[in-house]
């Protein structure tokens, strides 16, 4: 039976939710606090994350950083009454795949839910993102680039996911510092440079090209 997180802090709110998606035919989990849904998302237990923002302890931006960090491409949904379109923006960059505005309907929540689940499930079995002779499955955490194995580690995986993700654009050291990271490091830190290193060291120097005073772009 699939499973689904909800990490929200309010009681009403929760086993509101809780009790239509058992309806529904889910299996759910409660945690009320940020660090809670970081350590239980993490567990690879759970199919689909609805995600307050304003969570104890941490916050959901944060929770979905540090998930997105380690690599996670669980879907999530943040629950917010923030409606503002920086918030929203925030989310979306941030990894979420859905953002609901409260207070929402169930019949919505569960609609987008839903859709969520079945792109989950669709991708699950082609979970591999490419671009040229680059490879990265998202299920075997493999990468390989013309064939040949090459071995990453979970942050030089999460940062070429990125890359792949996104071939041709620019991104901002900035981008994939809070991507990536999970804003742990400050704007100033020189980490993102230090991976690419790494990263043109064992894809080869001509898939990542620096855009001076822009970012990074892959080829
Ligand atoms: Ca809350």
């Amino acid at each position: 039976m699939t499973r689904i997180l909800i990490a929200e802090d309010e009681p009403r709110i929760s086993s509101f939710v809780s009790k239509g998606l058992e309806a529904a035919g889910y299996m759910t989990a409660v945690v009320e606090d940020g660090n809670e849904a970081l350590q239980t998302a993490l567990s690879g237990e759970f199919a689909l994350m609805l995600l307050d923002v304003g969570l104890p302890s941490m916050d959901g931006f944060d929770v979905l950083a540090h998930l997105r960090g380690s690599g996670s491409t669980m879907p999530v949904i943040l629950l917010t009454a923030r409606t503002s379109t920086r918030d929203m923006v925030e989310g979306l960059d941030s990894g979420a795949n859905d953002y609901i505005p409260k207070p929402f309907k169930f019949d919505e929540l569960l609609a987008r839910v839903r859709v969520r689940l079945r792109e989950g499930g669709t991708s699950a079995n082609s979970m591999v993102i490419s671009h040229r002779e680059v490879s990265l499955d998202m299920l075997a955490r493999r990468a390989t680039v013309g064939g040949r194995e090459v071995d990453l580690s979970a942050r030089e995986f999460a940062l070429a996911e990125q890359f792949l993700r996104n071939p041709g654009l620019v991104l901002s050291r900035e981008q994939l510092l809070s991507r990536v990271w999970g804003l742990d490091f400050d704007p100033g830190s020189n980490v993102v440079d230090v991976y690419v290193r790494y990263l043109r060291t064992k894809f080869g120097t001509e898939h990542i090209e620096t855009v001076r005073g822009a970012g990074y772009r892959w080829l």
